[in-house]
């Protein structure tokens, strides 16, 4: 029997983390960034009567912010919904061919999401034993490659040189830098850019720029690149961006002070609150990410999850393979880790 079910395009969707519906809880499952826009952003009045007319389709405004800001052109410039967006729009885009698309098997689990709804064959390349992406397995015949710098959930940062490598190796493949974590500590492909025509960096400003409800992620690339971009997304959607999105996006980036500082205190919380898991008997993976990827010596990963919810306090658990004794828990304010610690301490301890 033929049935209309026989031509659906069928996937198994990703899983985003939990937002529950409840007061008062301190949520660290998501990586969001606890402190907000800065007041001048708050300040701005929208002119809601202007959402009466279609979004500026080039995204004008913001397009020409970002690359004033990175010392680029325009013509450099992609703008999505939010990096998802964008990096959908690139596999999209870039990953047409019969070879298989690279990345590693511990990730961004929206990657092979990405992959099997576009029907995009992939292979995941194991990272190894201490959760390091491998070099080698990159320079081998593939249609395209991506991994996130820092890795998440890892929060392990690679080097230049390491990018660089593997972008040379590959001059037949799209070679994307998923940088949604770098401003946290890292070092950002971005100068490559203008050496390799075949290296694309995608950013967002839902970590280190705090918005992640306005939804706005962008790539920087050479012009060619962007260019069969935007060809994709004219194909698809011509008005990604809603007008607000630009406004707000864009005074955002001018606000380099309040950005610099709240990324300065994330990344002092991450250190005290690193030394005080490892005082805890927490085996605590080296981050560069506004989060922390732990293990305990002694207690299960699940209880840990489980009491702290009760607790209501919200980490973020894969029940996949080599990490499922792992937690990642988002980099809140001093206070809400100071709060953390305290809960655990009443059931994690080094000698346990
Ligand atoms: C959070 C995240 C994204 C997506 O962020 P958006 O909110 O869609 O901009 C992309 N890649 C990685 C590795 C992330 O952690």
């Amino acid at each position: 029997m033929n049935s209309w079910k026989d031509n659906i395009r069928k996937v198994v969707p990703y899983v985003p983390g939990e937002q529950p519906k409840v007061d008062d809880i301190i949520k660290l499952n998501t990586n969001e960034n606890p402190y907000g826009p800065s007041d001048k952003v708050r300040s701005i009045r929208l002119d809601l009567d202007n959402l009466r007319k279609y979004p500026d389709p080039k995204s004008s405004l913001l397009v020409d912010k970002l690359a004033e800001y990175h010392k680029l052109k325009p013509e450099q410039v992609f703008v999505g919904v939010g990096s998802d967006d964008v990096i959908s729009m690139c596999f999209l885009t870039f990953f047409n061919s019969d070879k298989p698309v690279f990345f590693p098997d511990i990730t961004y689990s929206f990657y092979d999401v990405w992959a099997d709804v576009y029907r995009i064959p992939y292979e995941k390349k194991p990272l190894d034993e201490n959760f390091n992406i491998v070099k080698e397995d990159y320079k081998k015949e593939n249609g395209g490659i991506i991994f996130p710098n820092p890795n998440a959930p890892t929060g392990k940062l690679v080097g230049l040189d390491f990018i660089e490598d593997i972008v040379k190796a590959n001059p037949s493949s799209v070679v994307i830098i998923d940088e949604a974590y770098i401003d946290f500590g890292g070092e950002t492909a971005l100068p490559l850019i203008d050496k390799y025509e075949n290296l694309l960096v995608v950013r967002t400003f839902s970590k280190s720029r705090s918005m992640a409800g306005l939804r706005i992620g962008y790539a920087m690339g050479n012009a060619e690149l962007i260019k069969y971009l935007n060809d994709v997304k004219y194909s698809v959607n011509s008005y990604t961006m809603n007008t607000p999105s630009l406004v707000l996006g864009s005074a955002i980036i001018d606000d380099e002070d309040y950005f610099r500082e709240s990324v300065g205190k994330i990344i002092n919380t991450r250190e005290k609150f690193t030394a005080e898991l490892e005082r805890l008997g927490f085996t605590v993976l080296p981050s560069k990410a506004n989060f922390v990827f732990v293990s305990h010596k002694t207690v299960p990963a699940t209880e840990i999850f489980e009491k702290m919810r009760e607790n209501k306090i919200f980490f973020r658990h894969f029940n996949a393979p080599r990490i499922d004794n792992f937690l990642r828990i988002t980099i809140g304010t001093d206070e809400e880790m100071e709060r953390v610690i305290k809960v655990l301490e009443t059931f994690c301890s080094a000698t346990k």
